[in-house]
């Protein structure tokens, strides 16, 4: 564990270099790539910011390594910061992460005003974030709205599945929301009660191009497991059953090696003996990942047939390969904002059971690209486990389906789009609502359009040479570091 005191706090620019957006044309073909280049055009030059709380582990960090690149590629100068936290920060914050998802909790003083607000505000005094959109993810950075040094049209974009959140939290992170000019959420059940602020809904999306998503043949899998399946002892010949996810209490793994568990108790003769895998990392802003896998470990007891993995070696390549041959994917979630595995595993053609819960809902069509199950419905998940087994036709129909599903609104080009509308309004190149949008007129727009431009003391064009210079500044900065 590091020590607090001397931690130094400095956000820190993650480097990604541009790529070649052509290359997505062969997924999503050439009249969606060159839409983005049109809508990109009077965007370019300018400065697109995000800040979150993490580089590795979780969903947010997994998108951010594609997007920046990719709108950097469009010409847009897309820039990620990382805010840094002392072991308290996090351990607080994954407090708010578990009660805006329901969970039931208790938050000290101490824990809002040391741990979480004075750790923000010593992270923000050191570095201004001067761009024309910053999209603030999660409730980690949240308050750093009320830095003063975020410049520009800041939207706060949750990840999470509020749609249960407690009340407390939510009424001490309202104030912060409201400040910003806007806030994202995945489902329109996400948003709570008390905004009063333009709200837009957007789905998360994965990147074909990522080692992790490449489509493999089944041979091509298989050679990239051999060596894992070797070392562990796994015989390739078995089919398998897997899950993939953060060891994290409400990813409910436990419920999935119980059903498996009871599941091969009562497998009919005719279906073939699977295995279950099970493979789980911690995100660095996670205190409480450990804790979680060694339940985990507790929960398998050493079933032979049950292999977990702990932040397995060569992930990216091993995780995509796994999930094309699994004959099924498992994810049960009891709180899941959208939940990028279901999107991973359906892109590499497997059909998930998945919980009918936030956003796997929108992702897993009931009897087309797998089961939706109420999240500890033991029965029914063996029901459908069972079925994959044995129907190896109807698994591959699915698996396809849930290809195609996948290329029609879940891949980064599509969620790139959003932003672009999101920027372009906000920049007033657009004077519609950009598609996303989800509420009326607000009181902060009205607000801002009666007194915003007598009280602003630039033109547009000498805000832009601002926020450009002050850009300049801050590079030259971080090169030196
Ligand atoms: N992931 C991974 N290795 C693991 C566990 C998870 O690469 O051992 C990745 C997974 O493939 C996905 C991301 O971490 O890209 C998790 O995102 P998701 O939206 O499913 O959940 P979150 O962790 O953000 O709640």
């Amino acid at each position: 564990m590091f020590d607090d005191q001397s931690r130094r706090y400095k956000n820190q620019l993650v480097p990604l270099q541009p790529i070649d957006v052509d290359k997505y044309k062969k997924f999503v073909g050439d009249k969606a790539i060159e839409e983005l280049k049109w809508l990109s055009e009077p965007l370019k030059d300018k400065v697109w910011a995000n800040v979150n709380s993490t580089f590795i582990g979780g969903g947010v960090a997994e998108m951010l390594r594609s997007i920046v690149p990719f709108a950097k590629g469009l010409g847009i100068k897309c820039r990620w910061f990382v805010i840094e936290g002392t072991t308290e920060f996090f351990t607080v914050t994954k407090k708010f992460h578990n009660m805006l998802q329901g969970k039931k909790d208790r938050i000290s003083m101490e824990e809002i005003f040391h741990a979480y607000l004075e750790n923000i505000y010593n992270n923000l005094k050191q570095t201004k974030i001067p761009a024309h959109m910053v999209i603030v993810h999660d409730p980690q950075p949240a308050a750093a709205i009320m830095s003063g040094n975020i410049f520009g049209y800041v939207l706060w974009r949750c990840h999470i599945d509020t749609s249960e959140a407690s009340r407390r939290i939510w009424r001490f992170l309202l104030p912060y929301i409201n400040q910003y000019d806007g806030a994202i959420f995945t489902c329109p059940e996400f948003v709570k009660d008390g905004l009063h602020i333009p709200e837009y809904c957007i789905t998360p999306a994965i990147d074909p191009l990522k080692e992790k998503n490449r489509q493999y043949s089944r041979e091509k899998a298989m050679s990239i497991v051999s060596p894992l399946f070797k070392k562990n002892n796994i015989d390739p010949g078995r089919p398998f059953i897997l899950a993939v996810s953060r060891y994290d209490i409400h990813k409910n793994q436990q419920t999935i090696i119980k059903a498996f568990k009871q599941m091969k108790k009562q497998l009919p003769a005719d279906a073939p003996d699977p295995l279950f895998i099970i493979v789980g990392n911690m995100a660095t802003d996670d205190p409480e990942g450990e804790k979680m896998y060694q339940t985990i470990l507790a929960e398998i007891g050493g079933d032979k047939d049950i292999f977990s993995f702990l932040n397995i070696e060569d992930n990216d390549r091993i995780v995509g390969a796994l999930m094309n041959l699994a004959t099924c994917f498992v994810h049960v979630s009891t709180k899941e904002g959208f939940g990028l595995v279901v999107t991973e595993a359906m892109w590499q053609g497997t059909p998930v059971i998945g919980s009918s819960i936030g956003g796997i809902q929108k992702q897993v069509m009931s009897g087309t690209t797998g089961f939706l199950v109420e999240p500890t419905d033991v029965e029914k998940i063996i029901h459908h486990m069972v079925f994959f087994l044995k129907n190896k036709e109807e698994r591959s129909v699915m698996g396809n389906n849930s290809i195609e599903h996948v290329r029609s609104n879940f891949l980064l080009p599509a969620l790139v789009k959003q932003y672009l509308y999101l920027m372009r309004y906000y920049l007033e190149i657009d004077n519609k609502f950009p598609p996303s949008r989800i509420n009326d007129i607000t009181y902060s727009e009205i607000k801002k359009a009666a007194y915003g431009r007598s009280v602003w003391p630039f033109s547009r064009d000498a805000l832009h040479e601002k926020i450009e210079s002050l850009w300049e500044t801050l590079e030259t900065q971080s090169d030196k570091d």
